[in-house]
């Protein structure tokens, strides 16, 4: 039993929602500049999705391929985005990445090196050059052990156990938010002048996915939807070609590409090493779609394993190779029985990573509602219909570090009278309108099989329709058995709102990607396989001041010179080198 209203007010200048590697660096720029923040997250801090990162992190530093630059890191970008990506923050992301991985080096991030010290660089897919720093295969969490030190080191505090669920406004501007504070089981009001949104994606609305099981369920979209923000490109989720397929809990966890990129080739059943069909070029280390898409359709085909997945192998590489290069993976497997340097593992598509989010200003990371910024994965923009591998956490470091400059340049105190009783009362008033069900995960369950069946890697309008109205049906069945909050137990209060997050997340993915006549990229329409110039557009969602939900769409901006010669230039990887 808990009581729907506010027990605690806590005032900070700048709330910073989320404490992964995007939150993280927002907070140390906010310090550097002077302005005082919290991070709040719902596990502990050094926690966060990022660390399961393994691969790696882009930046052009030409380690060992010195002709890289961040021109044609921003146009492989482009490419692999299929041209919805905003090219202005594809540009400043290419840009600072070098400065960015350096100044990670210099904090103590144990980067791999080469024999001359550089931070050595691999291959990933889809990439005109080795451009991917790495930490063995644990790269994110060495990352987010670095900025996590960096910040303690600085005293920026950080409360965990607490889940943000709405965003306070005031005449038309935020004011603060709310939240649920798992270990004291109750809630607080934080009232701050401006929030930032580092609440990571949606991947995890999707049955196979390789996120966590209780992250990445969309608290980012429905924390910006509610307080009236702009998303973008919502229907572009990601699927990367090699999940785990056994056992049970381990199915749709992450193979990392770094396996295929240190040189792993596909087998079917047959023993075929069917990439060379469908991409006789870049065979394995095609864009990820492309390579995601052979795979279900050779599992389609019935050419698949046991484990209704294909053989990745790697066995041709020396076993020392992989143990240095590979760590992880080689332990993960063999925990499991299977010694990848001697014998193929299986793999299957997996739901990866939501290219979606807020429509965010480049300068500052703005939101189209005053005192509401975002950052990192809670953002679209970076990578369009597709995301290219070791482009999410460069993107979290450059836009953590400018974002945060820029708003400690713009920030502007709200005098707390703006910040009182009436914002009080409608949290109060919120908090007794929630209402939540005795069943959350048996929902949350329903609708990720949901998602997987009607809008997964091929879709098409029967699908999607069908669980538009699967969507509707568990809607109304999860009102009929809801009662109010101070009926249910803080865990089963925590998990409703999960459910509410997954609920708003499914619905907007599933009519952006009915809306989208076309494919491109991630966004796969058997009823329209082609790609569509006049489809080169975001599509963009919001409620409506009436509370109705609002569809418009926009233009990509133009690509500078630079790029453009760099994409004419047309760079390529030789692929004959990963052989
Ligand atoms: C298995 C896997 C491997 C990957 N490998 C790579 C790779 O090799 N290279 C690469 O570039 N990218 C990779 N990615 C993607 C990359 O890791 C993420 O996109 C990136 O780390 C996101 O960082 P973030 O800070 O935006 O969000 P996250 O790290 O997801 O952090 C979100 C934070 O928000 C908090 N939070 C969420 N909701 C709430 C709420 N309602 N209230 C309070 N706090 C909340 C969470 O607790 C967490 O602290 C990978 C992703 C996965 C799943």
């Amino acid at each position: 039993m808990i009581l729907p209203e506010v027990i605690r007010e806590e005032k900070v200048d700048v709330l910073i929602i989320g404490a992964g590697a995007a939150g993280v660096r927002t907070a140390i720029a906010l310090h550097h500049y002077n302005i005082s923040c919290k991070l709040v997250t719902k596990r502990e801090f050094g926690d966060a999705h990022t660390i399961m990162a393994s691969g790696g992190i882009n930046a052009s530093l030409g380690s060992l391929d010195q002709e890289d630059n961040w021109g044609i890191h921003a146009a492989d970008t482009l490419r692999e985005g299929h041209f919805l990506n905003d090219p202005k923050i594809v540009e400043h992301v290419c840009k600072f990445a070098p400065e960015a991985v350096k100044e990670l080096d210099k904090w103590g991030c144990p980067f791999n090196k080469t024999d001359a010290n550089s931070i050595n660089q691999r291959f990933f897919g889809a990439q005109s050059f080795r451009r991917t720093c790495f930490v063995g295969d644990r790269t994110g969490k060495a990352i987010l052990d670095t900025l996590v030190s960096k910040a303690k080191s600085l005293k920026i505090p950080c409360q965990d156990g607490v889940y943000i669920f709405h965003i306070l406004k005031a005449k038309g501007r935020v004011v603060g938010a709310l939240g649920l504070d798992k270990k004291k089981g109750d809630f607080i009001h934080f009232k701050s002048s401006c929030v930032v949104l580092a609440a990571g994606g949606y991947a995890s609305i999707y049955e196979r996915s390789s996120s966590r099981k209780d992250e990445n369920l969309g608290d980012t979209i429905h924390l910006s939807y509610h307080a009236g923000a702009k998303l973008m490109d919502m229907e572009m989720v990601q699927f990367h070609p090699t999940g785990m397929t056994a056992p049970e809990s381990y199915i749709g966890k992450l193979v990392t590409e770094a396996v295929r990129g240190e040189g792993g080739f596909l087998f079917n059943n047959n023993g075929d090493r069917f990439m060379t069909e469908y991409s006789p070029e870049k065979k394995e280390l095609d864009a990820r779609d492309e390579v995601a898409r052979a795979i279900a359709k050779e599992i389609e085909m019935g050419n698949g394993t046991e484990e209704g997945g294909v053989y990745l192998d790697i066995t041709h590489k020396d076993a020392d190779f992989i143990k240095a290069r590979l760590p992880k993976m080689y332990n993960r497997f063999l925990a499991l029985g299977v010694d990848m340097s001697k014998e193929a593992i299986q793999v299957a598509p997996t739901c990866h990573y939501s290219m979606g989010g807020a429509e965010v200003d480049l300068q500052s990371g703005a939101t189209n509602v005053p005192g509401l910024f975002a950052v990192g994965e809670a953002i679209s923009g970076m990578h369009g219909a597709n995301r290219l591998g070791g482009n999410s956490l460069i993107e979290t470091l450059v836009l953590g570090n400018s974002f945060g400059q820029k708003i400690a340049e713009t920030f502007e105190f709200l005098e707390d009278k703006e910040n009182t009783g009436e914002v009080k009362k409608q949290a109060n008033e919120y908090l007794q309108n929630i209402i939540g069900c005795e069943d959350p995960g048996v929902f949350i369950q329903k609708i990720k099989k949901l998602m997987w069946n009607h809008a997964g890697i091929i879709r098409k309008e029967t699908y999607l329709r069908k669980g538009l109205e699967e969507l509707e049906a568990l809607k109304a069945e999860i009102k009929g058995c809801a009662k109010p909050i101070s009926k249910l137990s803080v865990d089963l209060i925590w998990q409703n709102l999960d459910l509410r997050n997954v609920v708003l997340s499914s619905e907007l993915v599933l009519k952006t990607a009915l809306y989208r006549k076309e494919s491109r990229g991630a966004h796969y329409r058997e009823d329209y396989p082609r790609t569509e110039e006049d489809w080169k557009k975001n599509i963009l969602v919001y409620m409506g001041k009436d509370g109705r939900f609002q569809l418009e769409t926009k233009l990509p901006g133009p690509v500078s010179e630079e790029v453009e010669k760099a994409l004419q230039s047309n760079y390529s990887l030789s692929y004959h080198q990963l052989e």
